[in-house]
């Protein structure tokens, strides 16, 4: 009797990992404001606690969030002179809560 041997024939797939560019669109060119920021305001030192803020910000809406490692208070103002919109973030655990541009 004559057994014959079963070949093994391995195949080797070579997955071809496809390198996909992902391209993020480039948004839109910010128009650079025409208007600067009004003396107070650019004097306003930013993401520093307990910095001040100037007589002519008006006081808007105020939330809390609790951050784990403290609340956190922010407080919206809005320029009376220039228009820019602030927010004050009021943070014992960080020092570099403060000031903060939203818009102008
Ligand atoms: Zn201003």
């Amino acid at each position: 009797m004559y057994a014959s041997a079963a070949t093994m024939q391995a195949s080797r797939n070579t997955a071809l990992s496809k390198n996909e560019a992902m391209n993020t669109n480039a948004q839109a060119p910010q128009k650079s404001p025409a208007t600067a920021l009004c003396e107070p305001c650019s004097g306003i030192q930013r993401h520093w606690r307990k910095a001040p803020g100037h007589a002519e910000l008006v006081q808007g809406t105020h939330s809390r969030e609790d951050r784990g490692n403290g609340q956190a208070s922010f407080t919206r103002y809005r320029c009376d002179r220039c228009g820019a919109a602030w927010e004050y973030e009021n943070n014992k655990a960080n020092q570099h809560a403060g000031w903060a541009l939203l818009s102008h």
